[in-house]
Protein backbone atom coordinates (compact mmCIF):
# COMPACT_ATOMS: atom_id res chain seq x y z
CA UNK A 1 0.00 0.00 0.00
CA UNK A 2 2.95 1.94 0.33
CA UNK A 3 4.25 1.92 -3.48
CA UNK A 4 4.33 5.46 -5.24
CA UNK A 5 2.93 3.83 -7.81
CA UNK A 6 -0.38 3.17 -6.47
CA UNK A 7 -1.33 7.23 -6.22
CA UNK A 8 -0.83 7.67 -9.87
CA UNK A 9 -2.69 4.72 -10.51
CA UNK A 10 -5.88 6.19 -7.63
CA UNK A 11 -5.62 9.87 -9.43
CA UNK A 12 -6.24 8.09 -13.02
CA UNK A 13 -9.39 6.81 -12.26
CA UNK A 14 -12.61 9.11 -13.09
CA UNK A 15 -15.79 9.16 -10.97
CA UNK A 16 -18.54 9.73 -13.30
CA UNK A 17 -21.41 10.15 -11.23
CA UNK A 18 -25.03 8.38 -11.35
CA UNK A 19 -24.15 6.29 -14.10
CA UNK A 20 -25.04 3.53 -15.95
CA UNK A 21 -28.35 4.69 -13.39
CA UNK A 22 -28.96 7.10 -10.50
CA UNK A 23 -27.04 6.74 -7.27
CA UNK A 24 -23.51 4.40 -8.74
CA UNK A 25 -20.46 6.25 -8.53
CA UNK A 26 -19.02 4.85 -11.51
CA UNK A 27 -15.16 4.56 -11.09
CA UNK A 28 -14.14 4.73 -15.18
CA UNK A 29 -10.62 2.60 -15.27
CA UNK A 30 -10.64 4.37 -19.54
CA UNK A 31 -8.65 6.67 -18.85
CA UNK A 32 -5.83 4.71 -16.53
CA UNK A 33 -5.46 2.31 -19.52
CA UNK A 34 -4.50 5.58 -22.00
CA UNK A 35 -1.82 6.39 -19.60
CA UNK A 36 0.71 4.04 -20.94
CA UNK A 37 2.85 4.49 -17.64
CA UNK A 38 -0.17 4.18 -15.36
CA UNK A 39 -1.27 1.20 -17.37
CA UNK A 40 1.96 -0.31 -17.31
CA UNK A 41 2.25 0.47 -13.49
CA UNK A 42 -0.71 -1.12 -12.58
CA UNK A 43 0.08 -4.68 -14.66
CA UNK A 44 3.47 -4.71 -13.22
CA UNK A 45 2.16 -4.56 -9.49
CA UNK A 46 -0.08 -7.49 -10.35
CA UNK A 47 3.09 -9.47 -12.55
CA UNK A 48 5.38 -8.92 -9.25
CA UNK A 49 3.01 -10.02 -6.65
CA UNK A 50 1.98 -13.06 -8.59
CA UNK A 51 5.16 -14.00 -10.80
CA UNK A 52 6.59 -16.79 -7.86
CA UNK A 53 2.81 -18.09 -6.99
CA UNK A 54 3.02 -20.83 -9.24
CA UNK A 55 -0.45 -19.39 -10.77
CA UNK A 56 -0.78 -21.54 -14.43
CA UNK A 57 -4.36 -19.90 -14.93
CA UNK A 58 -5.48 -16.26 -15.22
CA UNK A 59 -9.04 -15.93 -15.39
CA UNK A 60 -10.52 -12.98 -16.69
CA UNK A 61 -14.33 -11.41 -15.97
CA UNK A 62 -15.93 -9.93 -18.73
CA UNK A 63 -16.03 -6.99 -19.54
CA UNK A 64 -13.04 -5.02 -17.96
CA UNK A 65 -11.23 -8.03 -16.28
CA UNK A 66 -10.49 -8.62 -19.77
CA UNK A 67 -8.41 -5.41 -20.00
CA UNK A 68 -6.13 -6.40 -17.36
CA UNK A 69 -5.64 -10.58 -17.05
CA UNK A 70 -4.13 -11.09 -20.17
CA UNK A 71 -1.15 -9.06 -19.65
CA UNK A 72 -0.79 -9.99 -16.03
CA UNK A 73 -1.01 -14.08 -17.70
CA UNK A 74 2.39 -12.92 -20.12
CA UNK A 75 3.83 -11.26 -17.31
CA UNK A 76 3.50 -14.21 -15.18
CA UNK A 77 3.68 -17.18 -17.80
CA UNK A 78 0.10 -18.62 -17.68
CA UNK A 79 -2.30 -19.56 -19.64
CA UNK A 80 -5.44 -16.59 -19.27
CA UNK A 81 -9.22 -17.75 -19.40
CA UNK A 82 -12.12 -15.73 -19.98
CA UNK A 83 -15.24 -15.98 -17.86
CA UNK A 84 -18.35 -14.53 -20.16
CA UNK A 85 -21.76 -13.23 -19.72
CA UNK A 86 -24.55 -15.88 -20.90
CA UNK A 87 -24.60 -16.99 -24.61
CA UNK A 88 -21.02 -15.72 -25.53
CA UNK A 89 -18.87 -18.85 -25.60
CA UNK A 90 -19.32 -20.82 -28.44
CA UNK A 91 -18.27 -24.45 -26.75
CA UNK A 92 -19.70 -26.41 -24.23
CA UNK A 93 -20.02 -24.73 -20.97
CA UNK A 94 -20.73 -24.31 -16.73
CA UNK A 95 -22.47 -21.60 -15.47
CA UNK A 96 -23.03 -19.95 -12.52
CA UNK A 97 -25.84 -17.61 -11.66
CA UNK A 98 -25.38 -14.63 -9.12
CA UNK A 99 -27.22 -11.75 -7.23
CA UNK A 100 -26.57 -8.10 -8.14
CA UNK A 101 -28.08 -5.09 -6.89
CA UNK A 102 -30.61 -5.32 -9.38
CA UNK A 103 -31.61 -8.70 -10.53
CA UNK A 104 -29.13 -11.42 -11.11
CA UNK A 105 -26.87 -11.99 -14.26
CA UNK A 106 -24.44 -15.36 -14.92
CA UNK A 107 -20.86 -15.94 -15.60
CA UNK A 108 -19.60 -19.01 -17.97
CA UNK A 109 -16.70 -20.96 -18.81
CA UNK A 110 -15.66 -23.32 -21.43
CA UNK A 111 -15.20 -26.73 -19.95
CA UNK A 112 -11.88 -28.17 -20.35
CA UNK A 113 -10.24 -24.47 -20.18
CA UNK A 114 -9.32 -25.29 -16.57
CA UNK A 115 -7.74 -28.56 -15.41
CA UNK A 116 -7.99 -30.28 -12.20
CA UNK A 117 -5.21 -29.10 -10.04
CA UNK A 118 -4.64 -25.97 -11.78
CA UNK A 119 -3.91 -22.61 -9.87
CA UNK A 120 -6.10 -19.73 -10.54
CA UNK A 121 -5.71 -15.90 -10.30
CA UNK A 122 -9.49 -14.36 -10.60
CA UNK A 123 -8.62 -10.42 -12.10
CA UNK A 124 -11.88 -7.70 -12.61
CA UNK A 125 -11.24 -4.44 -12.82
CA UNK A 126 -13.44 -3.65 -9.17
CA UNK A 127 -14.93 -5.16 -6.87
CA UNK A 128 -18.21 -3.67 -4.55
CA UNK A 129 -20.61 -6.58 -2.95
CA UNK A 130 -17.59 -9.53 -4.24
CA UNK A 131 -21.11 -11.73 -6.43
CA UNK A 132 -19.01 -11.51 -8.88
CA UNK A 133 -16.03 -12.79 -7.81
CA UNK A 134 -17.44 -15.16 -6.03
CA UNK A 135 -19.17 -16.91 -8.95
CA UNK A 136 -15.98 -17.06 -10.77
CA UNK A 137 -14.56 -19.04 -7.77
CA UNK A 138 -17.18 -20.87 -7.81
CA UNK A 139 -16.48 -22.02 -11.48
CA UNK A 140 -13.02 -22.34 -11.17
CA UNK A 141 -13.71 -24.54 -8.08
CA UNK A 142 -16.64 -26.64 -9.90
CA UNK A 143 -13.52 -27.99 -12.49
CA UNK A 144 -11.19 -28.72 -9.58
CA UNK A 145 -9.26 -25.59 -9.53
CA UNK A 146 -7.85 -24.18 -6.65
CA UNK A 147 -8.02 -20.66 -6.02
CA UNK A 148 -5.07 -18.63 -5.36
CA UNK A 149 -6.39 -15.22 -4.78
CA UNK A 150 -9.01 -12.86 -6.42
CA UNK A 151 -7.23 -9.42 -7.48
CA UNK A 152 -8.78 -5.77 -8.50
CA UNK A 153 -7.57 -2.46 -9.09
CA UNK A 154 -10.16 -1.06 -7.04
CA UNK A 155 -12.13 -2.19 -3.93
CA UNK A 156 -15.63 -0.51 -2.63
CA UNK A 157 -15.71 -0.05 0.86
CA UNK A 158 -17.94 -2.99 1.13
CA UNK A 159 -15.18 -5.38 0.74
CA UNK A 160 -12.14 -2.36 1.49
CA UNK A 161 -10.53 -3.71 5.08
CA UNK A 162 -12.03 -7.64 4.18
CA UNK A 163 -9.46 -9.06 2.49
CA UNK A 164 -10.93 -12.07 2.22
CA UNK A 165 -13.70 -13.63 -0.13
CA UNK A 166 -15.63 -16.40 0.49
CA UNK A 167 -12.35 -17.95 2.56
CA UNK A 168 -10.05 -16.49 -0.59
CA UNK A 169 -7.22 -13.82 -0.16
CA UNK A 170 -8.66 -10.57 -2.21
CA UNK A 171 -5.85 -8.25 -3.61
CA UNK A 172 -6.98 -4.81 -4.10
CA UNK A 173 -4.40 -1.99 -5.47
CA UNK A 174 -6.51 1.12 -4.55
CA UNK A 175 -10.07 2.80 -2.75
CA UNK A 176 -12.68 4.59 -4.97
CA UNK A 177 -12.25 7.88 -6.16
P1 LIG B 1 -19.88 -6.91 -7.33
O1 LIG B 1 -20.28 -8.21 -7.96
O2 LIG B 1 -20.96 -6.29 -6.51
O3 LIG B 1 -18.58 -7.05 -6.54
O4 LIG B 1 -19.63 -5.87 -8.52
C1 LIG B 1 -18.44 -5.88 -9.24
C2 LIG B 1 -18.70 -5.85 -10.74
O5 LIG B 1 -19.57 -4.79 -11.10
C3 LIG B 1 -17.40 -5.64 -11.49
O6 LIG B 1 -17.43 -6.42 -12.67
C4 LIG B 1 -17.40 -4.15 -11.79
O7 LIG B 1 -16.84 -3.89 -13.08
C5 LIG B 1 -18.86 -3.72 -11.71
N1 LIG B 1 -19.07 -2.54 -10.86
C6 LIG B 1 -19.80 -2.52 -9.72
N2 LIG B 1 -19.84 -1.29 -9.18
C7 LIG B 1 -19.10 -0.50 -9.98
C8 LIG B 1 -18.71 0.90 -9.95
N3 LIG B 1 -19.10 1.72 -8.97
N4 LIG B 1 -17.93 1.36 -10.95
C9 LIG B 1 -17.51 0.54 -11.94
N5 LIG B 1 -17.82 -0.77 -12.02
C10 LIG B 1 -18.61 -1.30 -11.06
Amino acid sequence: RGDPRLKGISEAIRVVPNFPKPGIMFQDITALVSNHKVFKDTVDLFVDRYRDMGISVVAGVEARGFIFAPSIALGIGAKFIPLRKPGKLPGEVISEAYELEYGNDCLEMHVGAVEQGDRALVIDDLVATGGTLSAAISLLERVGAEVIECACVIGLPEVEGRRRLDGKPLYILVGPR
